[in-house]
């Protein structure tokens, strides 16, 4: 997609502070952390939202949780906890309609849902 920034992130176009990258996922630190540890995980395949996903994306889905839980280990954020959360669509909030995984750490959380 070429007006979309996280694609942009992922051919190099834009800079990205990189922490992982797989053949299917790029990870990256967000540019305006809401955590002291805030890291996105995306797809390198362009899926505009989570209402974009069918079943064919299980193992893509599964691959994401097990990254994220992976990546929380290697920063040293595991053991005290973190957060994965997905904004789908304008009401939650989506500003890139990359899909993307936010994982939030170093903070406790337990004033949100
Ligand atoms: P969302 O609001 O769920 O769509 O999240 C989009 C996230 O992307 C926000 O937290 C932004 O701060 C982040 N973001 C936007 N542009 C960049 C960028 N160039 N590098 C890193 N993070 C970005």
């Amino acid at each position: 997609m070429d007006d979309c920034i996280f694609c942009k992130i992922l051919k190099g176009e834009i800079p990205s502070d990189k922490v992982y990258e797989d053949e299917l996922l790029y990870a990256f630190r967000d540019i305006a952390p809401a955590a002291p540890v805030h890291v996105l995980i995306i797809p390198k395949e362009h899926i505009e939202s989570a209402n974009a996903l069918n079943a064919e994306h299980k193992e893509l889905l599964g691959h994401i949780v097990l990254t994220a839980a992976k990546i929380a280990k290697d920063l040293g954020v595991a053991e005290d906890g973190y957060r994965i959360l997905n904004n789908c669509g304008k009401n939650a909030g989506q500003t890139v309609f990359h899909l993307h995984f936010h994982l939030l750490a170093g903070d406790e959380f337990k004033n949100l849902v």
